[in-house]
């Protein structure tokens, strides 16, 4: 997803971070590209026209033409204008911590007792069905007591299919919570020609749910080809007798424009709370999730991304928005080593590497915390100049605890780091904690390594720079 717009957008921007300062000509230039890769990824007119007139106008601002890196300024207000765009972080700005999105609570989707009503609407084929065991299985795993309601009559396989998908999640997705569906097959018959069929089933399901004490019960409803007025009637008369918390529309990712299109129909017939973006993972242009929140006003709440019923992930702006614009590993990166070292932490080994008193002690608590950070190892060595110098760093654990025996066999001096230590030292030292006279060598080697590189880090200011990315 986002691959070529992520591409274009870069190398947009790249040209102008190398300018000192910016004129209007080349933000007008760099705009002109922007609008073209957005066009290409099938955003919206509307939506490109608005997006490139802000990020125009606020470019060309004083602040920015004067800024010392008006590079830096206009990624910045680039991505400002995209996490707008994709519907502002309402998760993160609602206080909750949504670090790992898969751990992350479900965003604005309260969960009220008594039960939590979720309509989901959508066309035929759009992966509604899908997207309600989905949603089962991520309450399910959150603890909760699901009820799947089989009120998409108009197809009569979708009851078996909610049927067969309320079973497997019952049996194969763990979780504290339960799975159950509710189904009344007999009245596929009298589909188109009873009215109210299907609102009989979800006030059925409504009494079950309430009987049941169940946490959350999600509605399958009917889907057409296309929009029409019989299919509109049909959910708003649903809607109406069972007025829920929450209606939820399913659209493909991959239909692009006829998505937002129907996503508008919808919205004005049936007011819906947010967007499931559906085959997000299949749609390698963006188009749909780029213009929804702009054309229908409504969020995305969530996006799939495969056929597999764990394939349902909660929607972040900001994190995709760092994603087109190829910086969100970094951010995510610098989170992560902020939860392993506190900030007083940092600042005080800061301060002791720029004045070349780093110790071997130190080090070993360096070592441990990138070792902590687990695969990030991979991503650090991303970092310009940081990668060569942490490559032969011994973190795996078993080396870790080598290295902390032969600290421990050190003398005091050696172990500030300060006294050299000579190859008969080396081997007193590799005697004494078990280890080989190159084990001591290379701990010497990464040592002092590490602490000329912390000091030419901080002369460069680089700690606090990714601290205030991470900010
Ligand atoms: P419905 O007619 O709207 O109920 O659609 P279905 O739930 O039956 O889904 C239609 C097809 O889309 C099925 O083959 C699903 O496996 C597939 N599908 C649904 N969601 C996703 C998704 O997020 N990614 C991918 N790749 N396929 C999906």
């Amino acid at each position: 997803m986002f691959g070529q717009l992520s591409e274009r957008f870069e190398s947009a921007l790249r040209r102008l971070s190398g300018e000192s300062h910016l004129s209007e000509a080349n933000v007008r230039e760099a705009m002109e590209d922007v609008r073209t890769a957005l066009l290409e990824a099938d955003v919206h007119y509307d939506v490109v026209a608005s997006f490139c007139e802000r990020v125009q106008q606020e470019a060309l601002g004083e602040a920015v033409l004067k800024a010392v890196k008006p590079g830096e300024q206009m990624i910045k207000i680039v991505n400002d204008e995209l996490v707008r765009l994709l519907g502002g972080d309402e998760a993160l700005e609602a206080g909750e911590e949504a670090v790992d999105p898969s751990q992350a609570p479900p965003p604005i989707m309260e969960v009220v007792p008594g039960p939590t009503v979720v309509m989901m609407s959508g066309l035929q084929g759009s992966g509604k069905t899908t997207t309600c065991g989905k949603l089962a299985a991520y309450y399910k795993k959150r603890g909760k007591k699901v009820l799947l309601a089989a009120a998409d009559l108009q197809r009569p396989a979708a009851v078996t299919q909610l049927r067969v998908l309320a079973d497997q999640v019952q049996n194969d997705v763990e979780g504290a919570g339960s799975v159950a569906c509710y189904a009344e097959p007999e009245k596929v018959a009298e589909y188109g020609k009873a009215v109210g069929a299907a609102v009989t089933v979800c006030k059925n399901a409504l009494a079950r749910a309430k009987r049941d004490e169940v946490d959350i019960l999600i509605l399958d409803t009917a889907g057409r080809l296309h929009v029409n007025a019989e299919l509109m009637g049909e959910l708003r008369q649903v809607a109406g007798a069972v007025t829920p918390h929450q209606i939820l529309l399913v659209i493909d990712a991959m239909t692009g424009q006829d998505a937002v299109n129907s996503a508008k129909a919808f919205d004005e017939q049936l007011e819906i709370d947010g967007v499931v973006l559906t085959k997000y993972d299949s749609d390698t242009r963006g188009g749909a999730a780029l213009s929804v929140r702009q054309v229908t006003g409504r969020p995305i709440k969530f996006v799939g991304v495969g056929e597999k019923l764990d394939a349902l992930e909660a929607f972040h702006p900001t994190r995709v928005a760092g994603r087109i614009l190829g910086m969100g590993d970094v951010v995510s990166l610098v989170e992560k080593a902020q939860e392993q070292v506190s900030e007083e932490e940092a600042l005080a080994l800061q301060e002791k590497m720029a004045k070349g008193q780093m110790t071997m002690d130190d080090f070993l608590g360096q070592l441990r915390a990138i070792r902590r950070m687990g695969s990030f190892k991979s991503l650090l060595g991303m970092l310009p100049g940081v990668g060569q110098a942490i490559k032969d760093l011994p973190i795996e654990e078993k080396q870790i605890d080598r290295t902390e025996a032969i600290i421990q066999s050190m003398n005091r001096e050696e172990r500030k780091g300060r006294a050299a230590l000579d190859n008969s030292r080396r081997r007193r030292i590799s005697r004494g904690s078990g280890t080989q006279a190159e084990d001591v060598s290379q701990l010497v080697k990464g040592f002092e390594m590490v602490s000329q590189m912390g000091k030419a880090m901080s002369g460069m200011g680089m700690l606090s720079k990714a601290k205030s990315m991470a900010g």
